[in-house]
């Protein structure tokens, strides 16, 4: 059950309030947000909800019996939109793209995606300064000094900045250097990362784990909101299966059911998800058809040369051609929503 509170809710109403959900032996969490204060109360007994509805300082109350109760659309029928302020915005309508290398290697390298970016007029470029890899002995990233550089070369271009952040201790020296925080596979259930990240007034780009299902992905990102951040997106980026003849198996079923079950926007990830370059096209259209509210994928001057990931990442020249296509299915999606 979600109950959300009036702005003016006083400490008295509150108290009554809190008695009532007693009185029913329903244990209540109060939860303050940017933008919302709500009790998610959780109990068995099954009750007439009007009779908390009515209460003063009430403002709406919603019965949501699932595991995830914040992130799910049966209380906030409306998408959420995410502003990244400069007129960027993502869900409700609202659809962007984010590209860029695997990893952060360069000056030389951050220009060349830049332009790319400015040619095509995408507004979020990605990359990784901390890197999750496989082996201890590949490259794991520049680090903060990396991010600082990049940092001062988007801002003077206008673009903003997703990276990966892997360990809460990271958080306050990213901050200010980053537009969306984005949470790894391999963290996907980090709970200390996400309560920490729900502290944040920062958009938080929340990826699948590598064998994680769409409830856990979900419960993931209700830590997140209920730490006080409504601010999220989730990310479809492929699971591990047993088909070997590809990276992982990108999840077009994960898509249309998170639309469905979640308010916040969806992002596919087709460079993690088939993890070979020349089916990245196919996948990230299929994506965008399936109801993405976005795309990230992988882009370098040089695949060939790249630190990481090179295996399924776009030239510049590819990466271009993907994003007009984007653009076309994107277009073609919304018509065909209007049939
Ligand atoms: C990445 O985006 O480069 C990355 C490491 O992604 P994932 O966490 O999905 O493997
Ligand atoms: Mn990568």
């Amino acid at each position: 059950m979600i109950i959300q509170l009036a702005k003016d809710i006083t400490t008295a109403q509150h108290a009554q309030l809190e008695e009532q959900l007693k009185a029913i032996n329903y244990k209540s969490n109060h939860v303050k947000t940017q933008f919302g204060d709500y009790i998610i109360g959780v109990g068995k007994k099954d009750f007439d909800i009007r009779t908390i509805g009515i209460l003063e300082g009430v403002q709406d109350i919603h019965r949501v019996s699932d595991a995830y109760k914040l992130v799910s659309k049966k209380w906030k029928v409306q998408d959420t939109v995410i502003d990244l302020g400069d007129g960027v915005k993502i869900g409700g309508g609202h659809f962007q793209m984010m590209s860029g290398p695997c990893s952060i290697e360069s000056e030389d390298q951050i220009e060349k995606t830049i332009q790319l970016l400015k040619d095509n007029e995408v507004k979020i470029m990605r990359g990784g300064v901390y890197k999750p890899r496989s082996s201890p002995y590949s490259f794991r990233g520049l680090g903060i000094d990396g991010l600082k550089m990049w940092y001062k070369m988007t801002r003077a271009a206008g673009i903003k900045i997703i990276t990966e952040v892997m360990m809460t201790e990271q958080i306050d020296a990213m901050m200010d250097y980053v537009d969306i925080f984005q949470v790894g596979a391999r963290n996907s259930q980090n709970f200390n990362l996400l309560d920490a990240l729900g502290k944040v007034d920062k958009p938080i780009m929340l990826k699948r784990g590598i064998s994680g299902t769409l409830d856990e992905l979900l419960q993931a990102a209700e830590y997140i909101f209920s730490n006080g951040n409504e601010r999220i997106m989730l990310c479809e980026r492929g699971i591990r299966s047993y088909e070997k003849a590809y990276r992982n198996t990108f999840d077009i079923n994960a898509i249309a059911m998170l639309k469905e079950k979640s308010h916040l926007p969806v992002i596919a990830d087709p460079s993690h998800g088939i993890g070979v370059r020349r089916f990245v096209e196919p996948v990230a259209l299929a994506g965008v058809i399936a109801g993405a509210d976005g795309v990230i994928f992988e882009s370098h001057h040089v695949p060939e040369k790249a630190f990481s990931d090179g295996q399924q990442t776009l030239n510049h020249q590819e990466a271009s051609k993907l994003i007009q296509k984007i653009r076309k299915t994107h277009a073609l999606r919304e018509e065909m929503a209007r049939m």
